[in-house]
């Protein structure tokens, strides 16, 4: 399974590209819109994005990892030999190795916000060049938490609140509000920030993770049908690796029915960070439990990490439709420009006489040339 973000979307991308191109515009014309995430701390956010850009390299845990907002920008590239990954603050170093990446962005937290949990608003930029991505930005934030812990002062709460906000306040911002399955839905702090940040719903997808470590018995199909909460543009229900043995995906008896494990292979299973399992494997498991659950089965369209990066891409198609207007204005008042400057040059000639207008253009330019050189020369002479 190929990490699916953008792949509806990078034909059109490239299509219109090439238009401007040959029209001029510039890139900045596209820009698609940049994708955050928000939740409760170890919802599963720094864990969501890195199953949508298809590479293992963010730091991730049961305690509080991410700790300065890392604004993670995908470049399309053509080569198709090598994807790397490049920091704003090491200029010209090239991370081919994406473990690296992830030591680095931990070094380079602990530089900024020391190594005892504090939590800094000073952003860790990455670029990362690829030619299976789309040009985007996404950006990882810190969890909100309610007690400080470690280092961190008194108001913590407010204070990573404010961080997010000034994220996901501005328009062009899309919300992921990663929920956990194992909590309690109805008080989602993801919901609930989303919720301020856009109050009309028109760009928070709702993301519910850890579907497979919930409750016996239990499942968030009203959820993720939007009848807790509705959502305009609906939930998706994710299946991420974990780490801990205790909360490993086939802790459960229904799992190890599902998924028809053996207890051995538990062990090995929840190793899987460790031993840096592919995202594929991840993606392939994810697709497994969903398909062999009795209840997800039936809501299919709303489960699973492809889910969510086909609606993502429906969301940059529809932004992109809605910038086309923008665009043709723009084509056609450089198309009036140009045709001025066309007129300049006397009309548009007929065939034979292409040869010769060409030639006066020619003609004209030369003189200008000799004169100016002529110029220079007598400039030399006086001085
Ligand atoms: P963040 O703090 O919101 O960025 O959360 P992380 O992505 O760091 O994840 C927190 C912990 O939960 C990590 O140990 C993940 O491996 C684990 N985790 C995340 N999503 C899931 C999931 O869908 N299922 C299970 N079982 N564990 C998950
Ligand atoms: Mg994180």
């Amino acid at each position: 399974i190929e990490p699916p973000l953008g792949s509806t979307v990078i034909p059109v991308v490239n299509k219109l590209r090439e238009v401007l191109a040959k029209v001029g515009g510039g890139d900045s014309e596209l820009e698609l819109p940049q994708v955050a995430v928000v939740g409760s701390q170890s919802s599963g956010k720094s864990s969501v994005l890195e199953s949508l850009v298809g590479r293992d390299f963010l730091p991730r845990g049961s305690d509080i990892c991410t700790r300065r907002p890392l604004l993670l920008q995908l470049v399309r590239t053509d080569d198709e030999t090598g994807e790397f990954g490049e920091f704003w603050h090491m200029p010209g170093r090239k991370f081919f190795d994406f473990s690296q990446i992830r030591a680095e962005i931990r070094a380079e937290t602990d530089r900024e916000a020391g190594g005892n949990k504090r939590v800094s608003n000073k952003q860790i930029c990455l670029k990362i060049y690829s030619h299976r991505v789309l040009d985007m930005t996404l950006v990882d934030l810190p969890g909100m938490t309610k007690v400080p812990v470690g280092d961190q002062p008194l108001d913590i709460e407010v204070q990573i609140r404010e961080m997010i906000m000034s994220y996901i306040r501005q328009p062009r911002c899309i919300i992921l509000a990663i929920t956990p399955a194992n909590s309690d839905l109805a008080n989602s702090d993801a919901l609930q920030i989303a919720g301020i940040a856009d109050p009309d719903g028109n760009r928070t997808i709702g993301v519910i993770t850890k579907l497979d470590i919930m409750d016996r018995g239990t499942d968030a199909c009203n959820l993720l049908l939007g009848k807790t909460i509705p959502l305009r543009l609906g939930y998706v229900g994710v299946v991420n690796r974990c780490q801990e043995v205790t909360n490993s995906i086939f802790n459960t008896a229904d799992c190890y029915v599902l998924h028809k494990q053996t207890p051995s292979n538990i062990i090995k299973y929840s190793q899987d960070i460790e031993l840096n399992r592919g995202i594929h494997d991840a993606l392939t498991s994810e697709e497994a439990f969903f398909h062999s659950h009795p209840v997800y089965n039936r809501v299919a369209d709303r489960c699973g990490i492809p889910q969510l990066a086909k609606k993502l891409n429906q969301i940059f198609l529809q932004h992109i439709f809605k910038m086309l207007p923008e665009l043709k204005s723009s084509i056609r008042s450089k198309l009036v420009v140009a045709t001025k400057e066309h007129s300049n040059y006397g009309h548009l000639p007929q065939k034979p006489e292409q040869g010769s207008l060409v030639l006066n253009i020619l003609l004209k330019y030369s003189k200008a040339f000799v004169s100016l050189v002529e110029g220079r020369n007598e400039e030399k002479l006086t001085s």
